[in-house]
């Protein structure tokens, strides 16, 4: 098992890659469109060595967008009106999507669990998104999220390194 970045140094390593990563995908736009089996592959190898307990960074700084469907799901787990969830824990942003209030999210708990895992939005359980259909859609973000999520930054790094250009 290779050793976790440390998330502390992740947005210097992510700058420090980002020309090169931008220049792959220049090179390698059209092939990267056939490439989601390789992506996903290179996720689960780099997921399965990564301990997201000991980073939470996702947690603590993205605020995922929250749907209706979220809501009901949070209340039921939390035994609360949806219209509560909503007052005590959502605002909407300049964008008009629903978020929590504020972050660390209010439900991360000290010991980087997540208190609701089990209903925890959509977007949580979709993020990094590095295993997703279509990530050459979602590129240019991954690169910003690289500065965020260890296992982004690893994709990336094995990616941009592994295909010949
Ligand atoms: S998904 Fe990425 S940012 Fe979130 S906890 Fe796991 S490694 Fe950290
Ligand atoms: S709901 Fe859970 S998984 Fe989502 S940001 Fe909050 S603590 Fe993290």
């Amino acid at each position: 098992m290779s050793k976790q970045i440390d998330s502390k140094l992740l947005p210097l390593l992510a700058a420090k890659s980002e020309p090169e990563w931008k220049r792959f995908y220049i090179k390698n736009k059209k092939k990267l469109e056939g490439m989601d089996l390789r992506v996903q592959a290179l996720h689960d190898k780099v997921s399965s060595c990564t301990d997201c307990l000991k980073c939470a960074n996702c947690c603590r700084s993205l605020g995922p967008r929250i749907t209706d469907k979220d809501i009901e799901r949070m209340a039921k787990a939390l035994r609360m009106k949806a219209a509560d969830i909503v007052k005590n824990y959502l605002r909407v942003d300049e964008d008009g999507d629903t978020v929590f209030q504020s972050m660390p999210c209010p439900f991360l708990g000290d010991d980087n669990y997540c208190s609701i895992y089990e209903s925890r939005p959509k977007a949580c359980r979709e993020y990094p998104h590095t295993d997703r259909k279509r990530f050459y859609q979602i590129y240019n973000l991954s690169i910003k999220n690289a500065s965020t999520c260890p296992i982004v930054y690893e994709v990336l790094e094995q990616l941009t390194k592994t295909i010949a250009p």
